[in-house]
């Protein structure tokens, strides 16, 4: 019986194809700037985005993290979601190794600032305050798409005092496929953008931090600082390179399935779906307490892997087909 695990879309297992060109990948030492595959990756990444440069990063809490020390020094200060990955997920990073002072405020729930707010936290250049330098915006967040005209909204009211934008873009081609939109019109208005290769687009590890090439120069040696030059790391910008290259569009069955599922599931009594949250992989799901204790050992019976708590954020990705749905949709009915 084939496991389908809904925790997350970085459980995907890399495809036959993807492995023979991790296999055959040239590498060099990527320290030294010799990896012609991570060259090769970079280069693409950057056309694709169409800014000067990109950097290849183990993982997208390192590329968030080293974008913000590029932006920020310590006693800075960065704008930012209380619920953004950025601050809630990776640690405090910013703070922690960065001496940089997030300011969080609430985020729409289309992922989007309310500028009125934003305005307000902007701090007043004064001894007293921290330097406000940086907006750090997501996209998608928990699943829903930007609204495309929100960033240059947002680019307006940070050139007026003079701020850099930040885009975590974990999911990015999430909203790009979903919104039909060019990814460099999704981000011609961010200084830099973070994407993960390991969420929907499959690969094993991996994610670029993209943009200005003054940027990039100072991230490539915070990089090295906290740990993540890697030598001849080709093998996985291969893979990196490969799902570009083929897994773009092909989210687009993750969306229908994730939408498949939220109709499976809000039919059942007992099952309460959040539909407006369904527009890319993700679907949020509640249950009640006893039906979330009886739905464990059949859920275990059938290879499905759900994540803990009565309301549970199931993930589509590629290694969950239209039939699986249906096998999901049966469980929670049993
Ligand atoms: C997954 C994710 C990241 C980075 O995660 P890593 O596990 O460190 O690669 C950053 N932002 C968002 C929104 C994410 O979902």
């Amino acid at each position: 019986m084939k496991k389908i695990d809904l925790r997350s879309d970085t459980v995907t297992q890399p495809s036959d194809d993807m492995r023979a060109v991790i296999a055959a990948a040239p590498v060099g030492d990527d320290v030294y700037g010799e990896d012609p595959t991570v060259n090769k990756l970079q280069t693409y990444a950057a056309e694709l985005l169409r800014k000067e440069a990109a950097l290849y990063c183990p993982s997208g809490t390192q590329s968030n993290l080293v974008g913000l020390l590029a932006h920020c020094e310590r006693g800075d200060e960065y704008i930012v979601g209380n619920a953004a990955h950025t601050y809630l997920y990776e640690g405090g990073g910013a703070a922690v190794l960065g001496s940089i002072q997030p300011q969080t405020l609430d985020l729409n729930a289309d992922a989007s600032m309310d500028l009125d707010k934003v305005r307000r936290l902007i701090k007043p250049k004064d001894v007293h305050y921290a330097r406000t330098k940086l907006i750090a915006l997501e996209n998608t967040h928990n699943g829903r798409c930007m609204p495309i005209d929100h960033p240059s909204a947002v680019r307006a009211l940070a050139d007026e005092y003079d701020l850099s934008m930040h885009l975590d873009g974990a999911r990015l081609f999430n909203a790009v496929v979903k919104q039909g939109a060019n990814v460099k019109d999704l981000v011609q208005h961010f200084d830099t953008v973070s994407i993960c290769l390991s969420k929907g687009l499959g690969a094993p590890m991996g994610s670029l931090l993209v943009g200005r090439a003054d940027l990039i120069e100072k991230a490539t040696r915070w990089r090295k600082v906290v740990g993540g030059g890697m030598r001849q790391v080709g093998m996985m910008a291969a893979a990196g390179l490969y799902a570009l290259k083929n897994n773009i569009s092909r989210l687009a069955d993750d969306h229908a399935n994730a939408q498949a599922l939220a109709e499976g599931l809000r039919a059942i009594e007992g099952v309460s779906v959040d539909m407006a949250m369904v527009e890319t992989n993700m679907v949020y799901v509640t249950v009640t307490k006893e039906h979330r204790t009886r739905l464990e050992p059949l859920a275990a019976a059938e290879g499905i892997v759900l994540p803990a708590g009565t309301t549970m954020r199931l993930v589509t990705h590629m290694d969950v087909s239209a039939a699986d749905i249906g096998r999901v949709i049966s469980l929670f009915q049993k």
